[in-house]
């Protein structure tokens, strides 16, 4: 079986949100699809150890943001690297709470659903929720950020809480290459001296070696120490 014929699927990449009492939660997901029409059901699949999953099990209310192409990597990793449990994400966010209660990302946000659950799959490590869609506004004009895109422009990479996070998901060196690839050891960011960090004003063709003290891991914010060649 060669496992990687999987990286031939295409996704999007969302922020999805639900509420339990007065606290929000939103985290970065790449498998959301319409199942049906009439009426409207949106399926999401979510990682049972994620507090997400916990606040829609409770709420049983969700929202999808839909990013924009040029979204942050340090955006992604806000909502994807880190955990409700440790910081409230929400924080200096902008968002608005939707017709249902639950909290809604407005930033970097192409458009939004709202939904309600109205089933649910237990497919092991995830759960796949099916919503029947409440409401959606598009907020502004623009290419919505696929999957294939985070990876291939924008280096980034799989949590481990993804659906689809393969072990070992690192990318090959090409060969000829001089400056090397750094890993991150926290979140498996790859710096890439080809690309650069460009978000942060790091331009193409910087060697890691030169990246200034302060540069920190867009994704998840360690700094340079946390990083190894790859
Ligand atoms: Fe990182």
């Amino acid at each position: 079986m060669d496992i990687t014929t999987l990286f031939k699927l295409s996704y999007g990449l969302y922020v999805v949100s639900s509420k339990k009492g007065d606290k929000n939660n939103g985290q970065i997901v790449n498998t959301v699809m319409q199942v049906t029409a009439e009426p409207v059901k949106i399926l999401i699949c979510i990682n049972k150890d994620n507090l997400t999953y916990q606040y829609i099990k409770e709420s049983r209310v969700f929202s999808i943001s839909i990013l924009e192409q040029n979204t942050p990597m340090q955006f992604i990793g806000h909502f994807g690297f880190k955990s409700g449990r440790d910081i409230d994400k929400f924080k200096d966010i902008d968002h608005k709470i939707g017709q249902t209660g639950t909290p809604i990302v407005t930033s970097n946000t192409l458009g939004y659903l709202e939904c309600e659950v109205v089933g649910e799959l237990d497919a092991g490590t995830h759960v796949a929720f099916v919503g029947k869609l409440t409401d959606a506004q598009t907020l502004q004009a623009g290419e919505p950020l696929t999957y294939a895109y985070y990876h291939e422009v924008k280096n980034g990479k799989a949590s481990k809480n993804a659906p689809t996070y393969i072990k070992n998901d690192k990318k090959p060196i090409k060969e000829g290459k001089k400056m090397k690839l750094y890993k991150c050891i926290i979140c498996g960011y790859i710096y890439n001296p080809e690309t650069g960090d460009p978000d942060n004003g790091i331009d193409p063709g910087t060697a890691f070696e030169e990246l200034p003290d302060d540069w920190v891991c867009p994704v998840c914010g360690a700094d340079k120490d946390s990083f190894e060649e790859a």
